[in-house]
């Protein structure tokens, strides 16, 4: 028998008046109104440090969401055990069992859940509707429900045999745990990052980001709803650096499953080289890191769908996605057209409350992003090659507010050209039509990073020119569209250089890392 077909997520509109919106506020405002403790979840059971940490909306920092738990040494420990005890019957459970239990949690999101994560992305990450529906339902259900079918892919995947020799593959799981190390920015990434593993039979330690601690809490819930066995996943907010040296250091590390930033990936790295003796197998370490994300437009290209690309692929989400665009490539015979619609598309953003559905951008995350961006945007404004064309102010007294900001420089080299700020902030040089080709190999050398990138043009030479000379600069390269926005089973995600493994999530690819394959051959 084969498993249901799998099918992406509808996304719902909320537009006014609507059912779906009404139900969406009534669950925005029993969230508001409480303050939830959260507990560690440890082989299913509720675990109270009493070092507690406040979760708190970014757009009115003083409002406290929930107060949460932090592990200590002991409960990582607790922890590790927990995945280990749950190993040997998770991975003997027949894997239709496992794909009835992701579709089961995807049902649950499509139904009750999608208000109960949209609320809690809302609030505690600071996304509007539009953007937690994507990201909280619509990516999160979908991720459940490919990953059974990429799992089934996986396992048909059979070498050949004969009639007196049956040869074939059985997909193991890995010898020991996986720690899954996850953002803040993507619920949908949180709950891949926890569960791919889970699926091909691995049990899970999960360290969340600190401020989605809220909506992380919620998928732990609607994982147990949905039937998925006690230490499976094992749930433990905390201090990232005490964690992983703890995980790491541990003989049954197997895997890690990462998304953060560069620095925290090459250290966690460095740590399993130096670890290496000490574990049964090479651990699997499957990372997306950094993004210098660009849009390049060529002269041929439209300018009303080249201007909204940049507008909704640099400030969605405050440009907190690592797909986010934040350098942009504008020829000088097309500049005054395009600057004009660029900031008469920004002066329409709304800026404010996420409660508030009109407002189509909210707050950065935290005060450390607010204060590193802000030191950005200083540096353009005092800097001889570069200025402040759109935006520019922030103001941290209530919520972490910052204007989505253009930055023109005429030096494609400037820091803000090259360093990843995961912000609101574009940076934008007009090059020399002339220069086409000394362009895109600066383009090439100017970031460390290889994540998303998109050009817009008409002329099919130049789209093919282009796509060859930057064939390196993107895992993710979109042909006149935004690059953000990536969707499970139709863009598997991950870039290369010092953007990640490029393990795509989404895809059999990231999933066949977390199985260690055994060729089993049977003569008759
Ligand atoms: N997958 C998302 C996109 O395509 C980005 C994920 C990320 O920010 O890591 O926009």
């Amino acid at each position: 028998f084969s498993l249901p077909e799998s099918h992406n997520e509808a996304i719902l509109s909320y537009a006014p008046g609507s059912k779906e919106r009404a139900r969406l506020k009534a669950e925005l405002d029993r969230q508001f109104n409480q303050e939830l403790d959260i507990p560690l979840i440890i082989g299913g059971k509720e675990i109270r440090t009493g070092k507690l940490q406040k979760a708190v909306c970014p757009h009115d920092h003083q409002h406290v969401l929930a107060r949460y738990h932090e592990a200590g040494e002991a409960e990582v420990r607790m922890a590790i055990d927990a995945a280990m005890a749950a190993k040997k019957d998770w991975e003997a459970t027949p894997w239709e069992d496992r794909a009835a239990i992701f579709h089961k949690m995807a049902s649950l999101i499509s139904s009750k859940y999608r208000y109960i994560l949209n609320a809690a992305t809302m609030l505690n990450q600071s996304k509007s509707a539009y953007q937690a529906e994507i990201d909280s339902t619509c990516e999160t259900a979908d991720f459940f429900r490919f990953n059974a079918k990429f799992m089934e892919d996986i396992y048909k995947h059979q070498p050949i045999s004969d009639p007196h020799v049956w040869n074939r593959v059985h997909y193991r799981a890995l010898e020991g745990f996986v720690l899954a190390v996850t953002p803040f920015n993507f619920t949908a990434i949180g709950a891949n990052l926890a569960t791919a593993p889970a699926i091909m039979g691995n049990t899970v330690v999960w360290k969340p980001a600190s401020t989605s601690i809220l909506s992380n809490y919620y998928l732990m819930q609607l994982f147990k709803e949905a039937g998925l066995p006690d230490g499976v996943i094992n749930f433990i907010p905390g201090r990232g650096s005490m964690i992983g040296k703890i995980a790491l250091e541990d003989p049954n590390f197997a895997g890690l499953h990462f998304t953060g930033s560069t620095g925290v990936f090459n250290s966690m790295w460095k740590t399993i080289g130096d670890n290496l003796s000490r574990y049964k197998s090479y651990p699997r370490l499957v990372g997306e890191t950094g993004g210098k994300d660009y849009i390049f437009m060529h002269a041929s290209a439209d300018a009303e769908e080249t201007a909204a690309a940049i507008v909704r692929a640099g400030f969605e989400y405050q440009g907190q996605k690592c797909s986010a665009c934040s350098r942009v490539y504008i020829p000088a015979s097309r500049w005054a057209e395009m600057k004009t619609l660029l900031l008469g598309l920004l002066a329409e953003i709304k800026m404010g409350d996420v409660r508030d559905f009109r407002n189509f951008f909210n707050a950065v995350i935290d005060e450390a992003a607010f204060d590193s961006t802000m030191k950005y945007i200083e540096l353009a404004k005092n800097a001889k090659d570069a200025e402040i064309l759109a935006g520019g102010k922030g103001d941290k007294s209530k919520g972490y507010f910052i204007e989505p900001t253009i930055i023109l420089t005429t030096n494609p080299k400037f820091v803000t050209m090259e360093e990843e700020i995961f912000a609101p902030v574009v940076t934008l040089y007009v090059y020399d039509d002339a220069k086409l080709e000394e362009t895109l190999k600066v383009l090439d050398q100017t970031s460390p990073y290889a994540l998303t990138g998109a050009i817009f043009a008409r002329d099919r030479y130049v789209i093919n020119q282009l796509t060859e000379a930057l064939a390196n600069t993107a895992g993710n390269f979109y042909i006149n569209d935004k690059c953000t926005g990536a969707v499970v089973g139709h863009q598997p995600f991950g870039g290369a250089r010092a953007s990640g493994t490029n393990d795509k999530a989404g895809s059999l690819l990231n999933l066949i890392r977390w199985t260690s394959p055994r060729t089993i051959k049977e003569s008759f």
